[in-house]
């Protein structure tokens, strides 16, 4: 068996020893001769499953106990609708358009009240992150909406917006974990988990229960679509992703066995460092960001060659450095190098890069 790096924004790689502990476990968990993909959701067995990883986000995220701990189906793009149905009460909200799932967010709100773009980057191509010091947010928004780091453009805010005063509301799908947060900045701190955290089809909604109404601002909304109906449940109204929440247990306490997010933040920072500092030298590949606001996650790069690109994708992929391919609307490459990702596994790429541009000078 020989297993690649994957530089994929997603779903993306996932610890080697979480891989490993879920296949030991696979036909029988813990002695109950059975999958976790076959345990009724309503068992102990399961309960402690899911508490476990509870207990495990919230210790390493230190999130306090004013807020809930949602595990929620619909990805991330669910809670593009869910938070204007269930918190916009006036009716109103800011948005700070970054880049692809920024606008998409905010176009979804649309819908459902009047949502305000109060800055963008759109003018080159979200490249950068907008000055947020003083937006113009109407004194009766319900919150201020950010895509934290943007997986596309490969954007981060190293300074959260000034929110005069307003419920911050952050999707940090591709940075979910990646370092420490202070929970108490937001008012809703949400992941899709299928970039760094797990398998696909779950996102995790970290929500302050203030937030969480009694009635949702929209009338109607579904029953699935209430934050209150899966906060009164602990997450089991009904059948919930179980596997998932198995596996990002799982990779919880392998973040926690690694030292936590302190630790997962030097480990990015120097991944990312390695990848950037070769991207400053190099006459042949250049990063398409603004380096004052360069992820520690996603990491854009061109040639200004389609052709060049092209043939640099499938040479990396030939040398087990697979989907470096950019997104559409960037072009080029893009490396994706999440928690799970090995400092190997960027020296690797770096190494490639570098015989790449001397052999093709
Ligand atoms: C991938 C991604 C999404 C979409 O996630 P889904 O789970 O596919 O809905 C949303 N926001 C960001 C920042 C992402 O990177």
């Amino acid at each position: 068996m020989s297993r690649v790096y994957n530089f994929s924004a997603g779903p993306a790689m996932l610890p080697e020893e979480v891989l490993k502990t879920a296949a030991a476990e696979m036909l029988d968990y813990h002695g109950s001769g059975q999958s976790v993909m076959e345990m009724s959701h309503r068992s102990s067995l399961f309960q402690g499953i899911i508490d476990q990883a509870e207990a495990d986000i919230r210790e390493l995220m230190g999130i306090p106990d004013n807020y809930e701990v949602l595990f929620l189906q619909g990805g991330a793009s669910q809670q593009f609708a869910m938070i204007p149905m269930n918190i916009m009460k006036n009716g109103k909200a800011a948005y700070i358009i970054t880049g692809n799932w920024a606008r998409k967010a905010y176009q979804e709100a649309q819908k459902y009240g009047e949502a305000i773009a109060a800055a963008s980057s759109e003018d080159k191509n979200f490249t950068y992150i907008p000055d947020c010091s003083d937006l113009p947010i109407p004194e009766d928004a319900d919150y201020v909406y950010i895509c934290q780091n943007n997986t596309i453009y490969g954007t981060v805010y190293h300074k959260l917006p000034n929110t005069k005063g307003h419920t911050l509301v952050a999707d940090v799908s591709s940075c979910f974990l990646s370092e420490p947060v202070n929970v108490n900045d937001y008012g809703i701190i949400y992941g899709g988990v299928q970039k760094n955290v797990g398998p696909a089809g779950m996102v995790i909604s970290i929500i302050r229960k203030d937030l969480i109404p009694e009635e949702p601002a929209v009338a109607n909304t579904p029953t699935m679509l209430r934050f209150k109906t899966h906060a009164d449940a602990h997450s089991l109204y009904n059948t919930p992703p179980c596997y998932t929440i198995y596996i990002c247990g799982l990779v919880f306490k392998w973040l926690k066995e690694m030292g936590g997010l302190s630790v997962m933040k030097e480990r990015n920072e120097k991944k990312a460092k390695l990848l950037y500092d070769f991207l400053d030298q190099s006459k042949l590949f250049h990063g398409t960001v603004v380096p004052a606001d360069r992820s520690l996650m996603n990491v854009p790069f061109v040639t200004g060659d389609k052709e060049m690109d092209a043939k640099f994708v499938k040479e990396a992929a030939d040398n087990g450095l697979v989907n470096l391919k950019g997104h559409r609307t960037v072009g080029g490459m893009r490396a994706s190098i999440y928690n799970a990702m090995p400092y190997e596994g960027v020296e690797k790429l770096v190494e490639f890069m570098d015989d790449f541009e001397k052999n093709n000078r």
